[in-house]
C-alpha cells in the first residue's frame, strides 16, 4: 500500500493539516486550504472514496471544493464517502454557504454515503476498512485500519488515549497516530504517550501526525518517525 502524506500538521501552524492518500483513489480527510494542495498535485479523478474521521474544519472543510470539481470537471464521476453520521446535511448546509448549491442535485446520484459505526467493516474494493471510535473532546470521531488484503494500516484521526488505539496498533504494521499535544487535555495524544506506545507496540512502524510546532519540537528529542507533506510511504 502507498500513503502519500498531503499534510502532516495541525490548524495553529502555517503548514497543510493532516490528510493523506492511499494508491491514488482513497483520500482521507479535507483540511481547510487542502483542496490547493489537492488540485495541483494530485490527480484527483482517481479518487473513488473518501473517507471523513470527524467534523472539525481541520478534516473536512474543504469538501464543496472537491465536489466542485468532481462534478463540473469530470465525466459522470462517482464517489463513496465514509464518514460520522450527517454528512449529507451537513454538505447540504455547506453548498448553500458556499453558493455552490448546483452540487446537491448530484449527491442522491453519484454520491454514495455511508456511515461510520464503532467497530463495522466496511468493504470498499479491494479495500477493508474498520471503523473505531475514538475519543476526541465530545465528538462522533473515527480512526481505522486500512487493508488492501496484503498489509493493513492504522490512522488515529483526532483521539487522546483510549482502547481504540491500542486495537489499531495491536492489528496494524504502521500506524498514523495523532501526536499533537505536549501536555496531556481532551483533543489530542502527547507525544510522550505515542513514545510509550512506540515502546509498547515496538513491531509496528508509528508515525507521529497533526502536529503542533510544540510537539515537533519534542518529537525531534525521541527517535520516532518524522513525517513531511508529500512524503510517500510504501508498505508492503
Ligand atoms: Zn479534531
Amino acid at each position: 500500500m502507498k500513503v502519500t502524506i498531503v499534510g502532516n500538521m495541525c490548524t495553529w501552524t502555517k503548514e497543510l493539516s493532516t490528510s493523506y492518500i492511499l494508491n491514488d483513489d482513497m483520500l482521507i480527510d479535507l483540511p481547510q486550504g487542502s483542496f490547493k494542495t489537492l488540485y495541483n498535485d494530485y490527480d484527483l479523478n482517481k479518487i473513488d472514496y473518501l473517507l471523513i474521521t470527524h467534523f472539525h474544519s481541520d478534516h473536512f472543510a474543504d469538501i464543496h471544493l472537491l465536489l466542485d470539481i468532481f462534478f463540473k470537471r469530470f465525466d459522470n464521476k462517482k464517489l463513496t464517502i465514509l464518514a460520522p453520521k450527517g454528512c449529507k446535511e451537513r454538505i447540504v448546509q455547506m453548498l448553500k454557504l458556499f453558493e455552490v448549491g448546483y452540487i446537491e442535485k448530484y449527491l442522491d446520484d453519484s454520491v454514495t454515503f455511508l456511515d461510520l459505526t464503532d467497530r463495522a467493516t466496511y468493504k470498499l474494493d479491494p479495500y477493508k476498512i474498520k471503523a473505531f471510535k475514538m475519543q476526541h473532546k465530545s465528538l462522533d470521531a473515527y480512526g481505522f485500519i486500512i487493508s488492501d488484503g496484503k498489509v493493513k494500516v492504522g490512522f488515529s484521526g483526532d483521539s487522546i488515549m483510549c482502547n481504540s488505539v491500542h486495537k489499531i496498533l495491536k492489528h496494524s504494521q504502521v500506524a498514523f497516530i495523532d501526536g499533537a499535544s505536549v501536555e496531556p487535555n481532551n483533543s489530542h495524544l502527547t507525544v510522550k504517550e505515542v513514545e510509550d506506545l512506540s515502546k509498547e507496540y515496538s513491531e509496528v512502524k508509528i508515525y507521529p501526525v497533526h502536529l503542533s510546532y510544540k510537539s515537533q519540537e519534542e518529537l525531534e528529542k525521541t527517535g520516532l518517525e518524522k513525517t513531511y507533506p508529500g512524503q510517500v510511504v510504501e508498505i508492503d
